[in-house]
């Protein structure tokens, strides 16, 4: 049961405005190209100015997803632009943190949109909490969703802004279920380290024939048998051609590394640490995303080659693994 004391405490927040977040730039075309650019967005409504004026609008216009990115802050942190309040919305989160809830999870945003956003206006959002919701437990843990809703416009001259979209942005903020009590972290030696197994993977229809096919060491790829194109991860329609009827085939097991991250922190169990995680290109043409093996994580390099490999834990799933080869 929460304390009825921080009950009362948050609920006095439902409501609370926070000032005004001022975008650094007006609404430009450069930013929209790089935005476009760096999203894979080819639309042409937001890059050419002809196909704009015959589609009905003045010019091009930003694409809506981009709602947020207007009022940002620089690299630095609370680098906002002049005028933007120095009020911290989030700080109903420090309130439950201070009843023995530390941990923060976004659990989703929702975007809205009035209308398209155009160059040279000038934006700005508000903030206010929407709601909390009553002490809820999830598999992560015991606490409290928190609503933040941010109201976005557009700056008028003659002082009539108006509203263009509208970001909710929810949060979890809770205490771990699988927190050690301080007894049971007292009790326990250092070095006795609990034998924690791998998560297994979600299976479903689609996926059953992919892990089957890690059990007898084979890496099975999703192929269309009405177009031929190969997909990963699996799914239970072609993106091309919209069939569902599809098969599978063998991978080489031949990739190259087409990207990776080293996980470093948080360190958690059965993983080492640093922690190499590849997205592998197969030489079909088809990526995927495993661990990486028999490699220094300072020594990893995009495009080196890569061999697959199947390595069982726990005694109980086989997973497909990738070791760099010469
Ligand atoms: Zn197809």
């Amino acid at each position: 049961m929460a304390d009825p004391k921080l009950l009362e405490q948050i609920e006095a927040f439902v409501g609370r405005e926070y000032g005004r977040v001022y975008a650094w730039d007006q609404v430009n075309a450069p930013m929209i190209r790089h935005w476009c650019e760096i999203m894979g967005v080819d639309n042409p409504l937001y890059t050419d100015a002809a196909f704009a004026r015959k589609a009905g609008f003045d010019d091009i216009v930003a694409p809506p997803a981009m709602l947020q990115v207007w009022c940002m802050g620089g690299l630095d942190n609370e680098n906002y632009a002049p005028g933007s309040t120095d009020e911290n919305s989030f700080e109903v989160l420090k309130v439950i943190e201070g009843y023995g809830y530390p941990a923060v999870v976004a659990v989703n945003t929702e975007l809205s949109f009035e209308r398209h956003i155009t160059l040279g206006e000038t934006l700005y959002y508000t903030s206010h909490v929407d709601s909390i919701s009553e002490e809820k437990t999830t598999g992560l843990g015991t606490g409290f969703f928190v609503t933040l809703a941010m109201p976005f416009y557009s700056k008028s001259d003659s002082g009539n802004d108006e509203k263009v979209g509208e970001l909710m942005f929810r949060v979890f903020k809770f205490k771990p279920a699988h927190a050690a009590k301080p007894e049971e972290k007292a009790a326990k030696p250092k070095d006795d380290k609990p034998a924690r197994m791998r998560p297994l993977p979600g299976v479903s229809d689609d996926t059953r024939f992919f892990w089957e096919g890690c059990e007898q060491n084979k890496l099975l790829i999703q192929r269309c048998t009405s177009c031929q194109t190969l997909r990963h991860p699996p799914a239970p329609v072609c993106i091309e051609c919209h069939s569902f009827d599809w098969d599978s085939i063998e991978a080489s097991g031949k990739a190259k590394l087409y990207s990776f991250v080293v996980m470093h922190y948080p360190e958690v169990a059965p993983f080492d640490h640093p922690n190499p995680i590849g997205l592998i290109e197969l030489e079909e043409g088809v990526r995927l995303i495993a661990g990486l093996v028999g490699v220094d994580p300072k020594d990893l390099e995009i495009g080196q080659k890569l061999q697959v490999e199947f390595n069982r834990f726990d005694d109980r799933q086989t997973l497909p693994q990738f070791r760099p080869v010469a």
